[in-house]
């Protein structure tokens, strides 16, 4: 047996893990890619691997270059150091990653303003507020410099017409514009188009390898030569100059070859949880277009903490909260997704008469 093979590809045993799609760890296929990857010291650009993988993906989705990133959080930071000057400001949906879980670090690091737009009903930043946003070139404000885009955003494909009118709107008002693209591939596939297409338009776009493309880490940044040249020297301040980083990228290379298509098989899934959770009494689950992973569900947060306990029980991990965030990936199959149908299917109808009793004693049902 080969030394790939004999090593479980799962860490865990949980039955699902729908907390993220970032729970994967890599399968047999993607460790003798590992196993096999030619590598070098990518500080120096010797590493081929990692300069292939950067290629490919630049290649497919029609941009000059790539740069291999550890992480989606430090492509990110990267690309708005790159497009931002200190006492620029960057704008960015109110729902996006950039704006609530990257710890600010434009601003921390870079003197960037960060300023939220609010959501359009296709998930997107809204094109009109983006108009009203642009600061007059006046020393009181800081200058409105960059249009933050995300796709998928909240798990949403965002179609390619409105990106392209919110494109239109950034370069009328003298913005660039960078796509946060982390699951660029669920949202090209849940649109029918080509991931190129998705992209088409902007300056700066981050794909990640270590969302449902199965691969324990990477991130690729893709733009024209300047930019990736200054984003090489502001991922080398960041410290995320790797040296024989072809190890992380052949899994890459590996989840760019077979783990693209079978994404639809995670939509598909998630559409079978949706209508099954739909039908139960008490939860609200979200039905707008162009769902991708995810399943989001609205409880009242003593219902969702107590669900996420059962659950917990039953070798089923999900993150509690009012909104539950439910990911379907590679790890879940259609068995395992039974099981969790089954499992909410007993649980939830509970919760929910119990939730009745405490209404008719007039106790709270608030969320809190
Ligand atoms: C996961 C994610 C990131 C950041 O990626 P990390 O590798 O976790 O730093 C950025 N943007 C979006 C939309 C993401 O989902």
């Amino acid at each position: 047996m080969s030394y790939s093979a004999s090593i479980s590809s799962r860490s865990n045993s949980f039955v699902a893990d729908l907390r993220s799609d970032t729970v994967t760890c890599p399968d047999p296929g993607m460790r003798g890619a590992i196993e096999s990857a030619r590598l070098g010291d990518d500080v120096y650009g010797e590493d081929p691997t990692v300069r292939a993988l950067e290629e490919r993906l630049a290649g497919r989705l029609g941009f000059d270059a790539g740069l291999f990133f550890p992480t989606g959080t430090q492509s990110n930071l990267t690309a708005l150091l790159s497009h931002c000057q200190r006492g620029d400001e960057a704008v960015a949906s109110a729902n996006s990653h950039i704006i609530n879980y990257e710890g600010a670090g434009a601003s921390v690091l870079g003197g960037i303003a960060l300023k939220p737009v609010p959501v359009a009903p296709d998930g997107g930043p809204c094109a009109d507020a983006i108009e009203d946003m642009v600061n007059p070139d006046d020393p009181h404000f800081p200058r409105t410099r960059l249009l933050c885009l995300e796709n998928t955003i909240e798990g949403r494909a965002v179609p390619v017409s409105s990106q392209q009118n919110l494109i239109a709107t950034a370069r009328m008002n003298g913005l660039a514009v960078h796509l946060d693209g982390a699951r660029l591939f669920n949202a090209a596939i849940a649109l029918g188009e080509e991931a190129a297409d998705v992209a088409r338009g902007v300056d700066t776009v981050s794909v990640c390898f270590s969302k449902g493309l199965g691969a324990p880490a990477g991130t690729v940044l893709c733009g024209n030569r300047q930019l990736i040249s200054s984003a090489r020297r502001w991922r080398k301040i960041l410290g995320g100059g790797m040296r024989q980083s072809g190890v992380l990228a052949a899994a890459g290379l590996y989840a760019l070859e077979h783990n693209v298509d079978r994404l639809s098989e995670d939509h598909r899934r998630a559409s079978v949880l949706r209508e099954a959770l739909a039908k139960l009494p008490g939860a609200e689950v979200a039905d707008v277009p162009n769902q991708t992973n995810m399943v989001w569900l609205t409880l009242p947060e003593r219902i969702s903490k107590d669900l996420a306990v059962a659950l917990a029980d039953r070798d089923i991990a999900v993150r509690s909260g009012p909104r539950m965030r439910l990911v379907l990936h590679r790890d879940v199959d259609d068995a395992a997704l039974e099981k969790v149908i089954s499992a909410f299917s007993e649980i939830l109808p509970r919760f929910a008469a119990e939730q009745k009793v405490a209404g008719a004693k007039g106790l709270s049902l608030v969320p809190e």
